[in-house]
């Protein structure tokens, strides 16, 4: 079988992974736009603000190394251009040559991501100073840019998991740092009342916090942004992450079918109409696994799960896709803010009734040093327990409270059984009755 796949980052990488070890003999060609496959998009605030140090660290493999691994055929630097579903071939440009040619697939994978959204307001292209950050290379300009133009005033327009990431990032580089978000709140998977506390935490390291205003224009090519009641910020350096968009411009231009959300439609194995084409990643459309809607929903562990979920589903199978739950977590500063599932937000906004409890437990035993508070809130159903959603914030502990709940989401599990689940206890990590525990008290 010869297996093409679009995209050689999270998505494609792993899907081409799991198919050489499925097997041997399949010809696996990966085509991707840019020089460099498999890497750790997730990484790259952490190299800006310079936790990580080496650059070298964000490349989890390389092109020489998964091709000797694997046997695979690395196109780096060479854009798909068009799909052929008649002659199933798909148009390749190599992007340091120009040279373009076909290449016939019997399976066509595509995982080419979603690209930053960037806003038309007045004179955003005159900003030679305002940057993305998606790839290797965007990643470079920012460093570079930091490291040649020394700027003071950095300008984060977006407050999602990036924008947040971004501010701790130039901060730790010693800029001084707005975050301007048009909601009133940071961190949509968070509610208001657990956004808060990161409000609290930005401002606390000294982030310029500004809700509820757009930036209106960018003036003096860059340097002066204004906002929408007429405010004006000197940015030195502007990092614009107001989100990103589905890359279905391939999918679109071949006939697929393209959702409400800009993601390509996939069935529950993956597949778009032409069963020849699956589709996987940012680049798609993906059941909410709480409220069964379709969402679109950019993050690392669907992709990777989707990778894998393709390659078996290639081989025959026929292994279903869950859906997503929108797990995830963001370190801001001195806490981290986890959510998994459906907020409050979201639950009035599909009219879904629902009931919430909030508690503010410990991390671990009050009378062990240590201890930090959480801020904790449940979502679910009044009726039959069923568990919508949770959030966390703190210092220590959010991420294995969330990270549970995620886990009696996908089982199935009701905030009655959150009363009995059985979880590691000793003073340093947790209390005989665990936060999680508590939340099934309060819920019930
Ligand atoms: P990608 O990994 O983006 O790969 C798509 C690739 O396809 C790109 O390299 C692109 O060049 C290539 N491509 C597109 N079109 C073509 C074409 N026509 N021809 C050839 N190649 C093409 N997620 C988390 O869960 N946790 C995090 O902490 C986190 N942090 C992040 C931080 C940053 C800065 C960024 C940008 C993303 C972060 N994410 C995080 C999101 C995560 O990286 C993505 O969800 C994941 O990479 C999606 O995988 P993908 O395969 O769909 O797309």
């Amino acid at each position: 079988k010869k297996i093409v796949i679009v995209g050689g980052v999270a998505g494609g990488a792993t899907a081409a992974a799991r198919i050489s070890r499925l097997d041997k003999q399949a010809h696996v060609v990966v085509f991707e736009r840019g020089d460099h496959v498999s890497y750790a998009n997730c990484g790259l605030p952490y190299y800006i603000g310079g936790v990580i140090k080496e650059r070298d660290a964000l490349f989890v493999q390389t092109k020489e190394k998964l091709t000797a691994r694997y046997g695979f055929d690395i196109r780096a630097l060479t854009e798909v251009t068009a799909i052929n579903r008649d002659q199933k071939t798909v148009s390749a440009k190599n992007l340091a040559t120009g040279e373009t040619y076909e290449e016939r697939y019997d399976v066509l994978v595509l995982s080419p991501g979603a690209k930053p959204v960037v806003p038309p307001i007045p004179g955003i292209n005159e900003a030679a100073n305002a940057f993305t950050l998606r790839n290797v290379p965007d990643t470079d300009k920012i460093h570079d840019f930091i490291e040649k133009k020394k700027p003071q005033n950095a300008v984060i327009i977006g407050g999602g998991f990036i924008g947040v990431e971004m501010a701790e990032s130039l901060r730790e580089r010693h800029l001084n740092v707005t975050l301007i978000e048009k909601q009133e709140q940071v961190m949509a998977p968070l509610d208001p009342e657990l956004a808060a506390l990161v409000h609290d935490q930005l401002r606390l390291n000294d982030v310029n916090l500004v809700l509820g205003k757009g930036v209106s224009a960018f003036e003096q090519e860059g340097t002066v942004l204004t906002l929408e009641d007429g405010t004006k910020l000197q940015s030195d350096l502007t990092i614009l992450a107001i989100g990103v968009r589905p890359e279905n411009e391939l999918a679109k231009a071949a006939g697929l079918d393209i959702g409400e959300t800009g993601g390509i439609v996939v069935n529950q194995f993956l597949q778009t109409k032409d069963e020849a084409i699956y589709a996987i990643g940012d680049a798609i459309e993906v059941m909410d696994r709480v409220s069964g809607r379709s969402v679109h929903i950019p993050l690392a562990w669907p992709a990777n799960r989707q990778g894998r979920i393709v390659a078996d589903n290639i081989f025959g199978k026929k292994t279903p896709y869950k859906g997503t739950m929108g797990t995830g977590i963001a370190k801001v500063f001195d806490v981290a803010a986890a959510a998994t599932g459906n907020n409050e937000k979201t639950l009035k906004k599909y009219g879904i009734k629902y009931a919430a409890v909030h508690i503010h437990p410990s991390s671990n035993a009050g009378y062990y040093p240590g201890g930090m508070p959480l801020a904790m809130k449940l979502t679910f159903d009044p009726e039959n327990g069923t568990i919508f959603g949770a959030q966390a914030v703190g210092a220590k502990g959010a991420d294995k409270r969330i990270d549970v709940i995620a886990t009696a989401i996908a089982g199935g599990l009701t905030v009655h059984d959150l009363q009995d689940l059985e979880l590691a206890y000793a003073p340093p990590f947790s209390s005989a009755k665990d936060p999680v525990n508590m939340l099934g008290y309060a819920a019930a």
